[in-house]
């Protein structure tokens, strides 16, 4: 089955600045406010805002100045102002040289970096440098016209690592290239930038123990730290076709009207690309530092997803890239028959989206089998996990 999912689009998109957004909701996982984080308080951008007791999550600090509004388990809420508060100092930028590994990992996580991704076990490092899904079109423009930031992020990747080879996976017929990485051609078709889909056409096989895999916009957070020495603050995200570079907690609602989308009752905004991303219920949140998309999905262009039953047309066994049955295991998984998608290899579903997208009956495929994996205890790709 032919399915129409470039990943790639003809003309550079570059990176667009929003100027005189005038709040932020920069969002928590989990984290609590740091000492002094209060509302009312007034903050100078950069300013350490919450923090994490978790490695894999790198500290918050304030993405501009302001003074904070509220404070809830969700978010920070800033109101901004083009001057740092009375008094205050500007925060120095930090000296990542010279540092040891274990320094060097505490100092990025300080600094808002989650190391995690850089520092798995592996022989070789891939760098995921196709646009993830359709819908995302920012990979060409940061291969090309930030190089700098990508080579500030390599250098410290190649103290944290302990690979032996880097590769860089590219769409054919790309010019890009990074010092010291081999460049790995693939034909720019969706699943193809999903990790097990790429490590396959790398290795032939589907996952390898030897191989850890980065996405662009990882390795594009970390050189942001990297090449000014200052907290991570910023992130790139395409929005309808367009890419911008903004303040980590842009409102949502700020980024559609700077891409002029004028969201209509029944309309859908998904935050993540246009076969993983979730539906938003409010718009009222700001983007965090892994967002990649947001799409605007105007009402009735296409059919809602309903629990319809499975018409047995097969549709999704051939769409499927892992060789999975989905008409099964979304059986299994709607009527909460877990054993039998253990049977039917849940843990191998890659989160694709293609079964979803094929259905004729619109079955809410991906909903189910989320639903399974977080019973069964799977790691799901709601958090943006590679594999
Ligand atoms: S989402 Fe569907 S098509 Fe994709 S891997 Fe999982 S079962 Fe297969
Ligand atoms: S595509 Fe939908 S209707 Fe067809 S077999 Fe798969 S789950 Fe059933």
């Amino acid at each position: 089955m032919k399915l129409p999912f470039i990943l790639t689009v003809p003309d550079k998109r570059p990176l667009e600045e929003l100027h005189g957004i005038t709040t932020l909701l920069v969002p928590l996982r989990g984290h609590t406010p740091a000492p002094g984080i209060k509302k009312r308080v007034a903050v100078a951008a950069n300013t350490l805002l919450a923090v994490h007791p978790d490695m894999s999550l790198g500290e918050i600090h304030a993405p501009c100045h302001g003074v904070i509004k509220d404070i809830t388990t969700r978010h920070i809420e800033i109101t901004c102002s083009e001057t740092p508060p009375e008094g205050s100092q500007p925060v120095a930028p930090v000296d990542l040289s010279g540092l040891d590994e274990q320094a060097l990992c505490s100092a990025l996580k300080e600094l808002g970096v989650s190391v995690r991704p850089f520092t798995r076990p592996c022989k070789t490092f891939v760098i995921n440098g196709l646009n993830p899904e359709p819908g995302m079109v920012y990979a060409e423009e940061v291969l090309s016209s930030h190089k700098e930031i990508l080579e500030a992020a390599l250098a410290l990747v190649k103290r944290l690592s302990p690979a032996t080879e880097y590769v860089l996976a590219l769409p054919a017929g790309s010019h890009s290239s990074l010092d010291g990485v081999r460049n790995h051609f693939v034909k720019p078709e969706y699943p193809i930038s999903l990790a097990r889909p790429l490590i396959k056409s790398l290795t032939g096989k589907e996952s390898s123990a030897d191989i850890t895999m980065v996405r662009l916009h990882d390795l594009f957070g970390l050189g942001l730290v990297a090449s000014s020495g200052l907290p991570r603050t910023r992130t790139v995200l395409s929005v309808q076709g367009r890419n911008f570079l903004v303040p980590v907690g842009t409102p949502v609602q700020t980024l559609l009207d700077a891409a002029l989308v004028s969201v209509k009752p029944g309309d859908t905004v998904v935050l993540g690309g246009a076969m993983r991303g979730q539906a938003l219920s409010v718009l009222r949140r700001g983007i965090d530092k892994d967002s990649e998309a947001l799409l605007h999905i105007p009402a009735k262009s296409k059919p809602p997803l309903e629990d319809n039953p499975c018409i047995n047309c097969g549709a999704c066994i051939y769409a499927c890239p892992m060789r999975l049955r989905p008409n099964m295991l979304s059986r299994y998984a709607e009527f909460e028959q877990y054993e039998g998608c253990t049977k039917e290899y849940l843990n191998r579903c890659i989160e694709c989206g293609l079964c979803g997208y094929v259905c004729p009956a619109c079955r809410p495929m991906q909903q189910y089998f989320r639903n399974a994996k977080k019973a069964l205890g799977i790691e799901t790709l709601q958090r943006r996990l590679p594999l």
